[in-house]
């Protein structure tokens, strides 16, 4: 089949370098970035870092509102679907991205795979949700994640085309763990971003990422950057890879990093889940995140109100706790899950533990492998 898969952040292109060689044993695959996310640090770092082919479209279409980013990419992937004219279209996940090449394809008639489809949050406030739930929605093959996914999918009716594939995220991460196990990463990586090999220890500090939109309110804002001053204590910082977007929130709103709080630039993907796995805890809002903090078994506080990832959560034996923007909740788990005197000994337990992440490579692969018109 010819298939034109769709990326535009971050998320997606982590995704599809994890399940491009599938895709490609079989298809052939013409690779469409939109380019909602455009700079080299949440972008480019990836495509030399995980073998990502340079697409064979970039739309470059980043910046504005999501009504603008998806109003521009509508008509920018008709006239691509119009000249490739493929058998079907793959989109990932649930961002602008999903939603516009999932409707572009809806609207050409062109059967549409969706790739960690029947996530639900049950939040409709979140622009994710709504993207994903379109995409579902418009989806022939459902590509879906994990069993909630399967029910979510069919409590909506959506049944036929459903397959259970496993998550892509995690084949990255069983095969990369490898690479990051041995804890002398750490001090190329403290040398890399903070010029001192020592910066880094396992379970001396904790790694936090924050980016979603209902995060960057003023209120929210000050309200995490409380936490992370209740995280963050004078013999553990906290290591902050500061998403553009969120860093332009905090300065607009005048607000100011807590002492404690190291802030670098986003990560590549390797360093990201290097820095997870020797941490203390992880500290996030992002959902491949708490998703990889839940397989690296590292304690992992969710800053949001509600999760799509419940298997996440229900499977990490308590060490992935959903706290919100609530300094207490932090505090308290953080007591219980990686008390400071314990934190150097709990990681280096994980480090010998964590080799033995499985991977759902075979099923996912498969799935996609076997797409048929
Ligand atoms: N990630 C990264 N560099 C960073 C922060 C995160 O490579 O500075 C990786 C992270 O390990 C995971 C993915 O980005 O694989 C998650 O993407 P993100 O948090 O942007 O989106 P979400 O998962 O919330 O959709």
């Amino acid at each position: 089949m010819r298939i034109v898969s769709i990326v535009g952040t971050r998320p997606q292109l982590i995704k599809a370098a994890a399940l491009g060689p599938a895709l490609r044993a079989r298809h052939e695959e013409v690779f469409v970035d939109t380019g909602q996310h455009w700079d080299e640090e949440l972008a480019g770092v990836f495509f030399a870092e995980l073998g990502l082919p340079r697409p064979d479209v970039s739309l470059g279409i980043g910046g504005g509102s999501a009504s603008e980013q998806v109003g521009r990419m509508l008509p920018a992937l008709e006239g691509v679907l119009r000249a490739v004219r493929p058998d079907a279209v793959l989109v990932y996940g649930d961002t602008n991205s999903t939603l516009a090449g999932a409707l572009a394809a809806a609207q050409q008639g062109i059967p549409l795979a969706h790739v960690e489809a029947g996530l639900r949050s049950f939040d409709r406030t979140m622009p994710e949700e709504v993207n994903r739930v379109v995409a579902d929605h418009l989806a022939r093959w459902c590509f879906a994640p994990t069993p909630t996914a399967v029910a979510n999918l069919a409590a909506e009716g959506i049944r036929d085309g459903v397959v259970l594939v496993g998550d892509v995220l995690q084949d990255l991460a069983a095969r990369t763990i490898p690479e990051i196990r041995d804890p002398a990463v750490l001090a190329e990586i403290g040398q890399r971003l903070l010029g001192d090999d020592g910066a880094f220890r396992p379970g001396g500090y904790c790694f936090a990422t924050v980016h979603r939109a209902a995060n960057r309110s003023p209120e929210a804002m000050r309200r995490w950057l409380e936490l992370l001053a209740v995280v963050a204590g004078p013999t553990r910082p906290v290591v902050l890879p500061l998403h553009p977007g969120t860093r332009a929130a905090i300065e607009a709103a005048g607000l100011v990093l807590p002492v404690g709080v190291v802030v670098v630039p986003p990560v590549g993907y390797r360093t990201s889940l290097a820095l997870q796995l020797h941490a203390a805890a992880v500290v996030t809002d992002s959902g491949g995140v708490q998703r990889e903090a839940a397989w690296l078994g590292v304690p992992c506080l969710v800053l949001r109100e509600t999760t799509e990832w419940r298997e996440a959560v229900e499977g990490s034996a308590g060490r992935v706790v959903v706290v919100g923007l609530d300094p207490d909740r932090a505090r308290a788990a953080l007591e219980r899950l990686a008390p400071v005197e314990r934190s150097a000994e709990l990681a280096r337990e994980r480090d010998r533990k964590s080799t033995r992440l499985n991977s759902s490579h075979s099923q996912i692969s498969y799935a996609v492998f076997c797409l048929k018109k």
